[in-house]
């Protein structure tokens, strides 16, 4: 018989009721498996509330790495992920209006950029080169009352402009419409 130190109950001698310190060596804990189970559910206990703790200390840091995290599931499991959006979607066509409304409240110039990006990626008019968070923090500073302009219009009647950093301008919203996609070629370099 053996007795447990935490609980000071007796039990045979085995690894029926005590986990191995060594299991090679044939070393028993000396608690007994109950106790033991019971501390480890109160430590993993412990420890969910350190994380909650850190993450309510730090958020932006946590969120960092749940970014970090779900970057690399998100490769991991593409296609599952990809299959699963799709189906949600599908179920539940009234929750992702909702969430577009929201986003495009939430970030309403950042939805302009990435209007302005599809239509330039339309005509070509990107290159690799073009600074994307440039233009984007560029469409998110533009002042009420102003439209960002393509310097150089990307459909030009005498030539097409790049959407990149250079080639973009605020205007107000009238000079913006009544320039349209005039540019004549002495103004501008
Ligand atoms: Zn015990």
């Amino acid at each position: 018989m053996r007795t447990c130190i935490k609980c000071k109950k007796m039990f045979p001698k085995t690894s029926e009721y005590f986990y191995y310190r060594n299991k090679n060596k044939e070393w028993l804990s000396s608690w007994c498996k109950s106790c033991k189970k019971e501390h480890r559910k109160l430590t993993w206990n412990n420890e969910l509330q350190q994380q909650r703790k850190r993450r309510n200390n730090n958020p932006r840091a946590e969120r960092k790495s749940q970014k970090e995290y779900n970057r690399i599931n998100y490769l991991k499991h593409r296609e599952e992920i990809i299959i699963a959006t799709k189906t949600y979607a599908k179920q539940n066509p009234d929750k992702g209006k909702l969430a577009n409304k929201n986003y495009r409240r939430n970030h309403p110039l950042r939805k302009r950029a990435e209007g302005a990006y599809r239509r330039a990626y339309k005509i070509n008019a990107t290159p690799q080169w073009a600074d994307l968070k440039g233009i984007r923090e560029f469409y998110e500073n533009c002042p009420d009352g102003f439209h960002v302009d393509h310097i150089i219009p990307l459909k030009g009647k005498l030539v097409n402009g790049l959407h990149v950093l250079n080639n973009l301008q605020y205007l107000t919203a009238k000079d913006n419409l009544s320039k349209s996609n005039h540019y004549s070629l002495g103004e501008g370099k």
